[in-house]
């Protein structure tokens, strides 16, 4: 038996933790939809369309309940997200009020 058996796997989430890869206005979205009872679904983690800005820890999805999930969208449509969708209230691109672009009526999904 080699010694690397013992050793564990260090998933993507805590590897983005260690290097302190989110940016400081991602990292504050997020503290501020778990101070509002919001649970962060994924980050880096999940399945999400090609060249999703999850996988460049750019994004994060909050889920919660749906009075919760429009007051943290309208508090973020404030701080110019490169990405904010919830489609009951519907989306911002770079900063600029947008349809709701589908596909996400149960998270809350901001990039910065
Ligand atoms: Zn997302």
């Amino acid at each position: 038996m080699t010694i690397h058996n013992t050793l564990e796997t260090i998933g993507p989430d805590q590897l983005v933790d260690v290097a302190g890869g989110f940016g400081a206005q991602l990292t504050a979205g997020m503290a501020r939809a778990r101070a509002m009872g919001l649970t962060i679904t994924a980050t880096t983690n999940g399945r999400h369309v090609k060249h999703s800005l999850h996988y460049q820890g750019r994004a994060f999805d909050a889920a919660g309940k749906p009075s919760t999930m429009a007051r943290f969208y309208d508090e973020m449509a404030q701080t110019n997200p490169t990405q904010l969708f919830y489609d009951p209230k519907g989306a911002y691109l770079n900063g600029q009020p947008h349809r709701a672009i589908g596909g996400h009526g149960d998270h809350v999904h901001l990039a910065y």
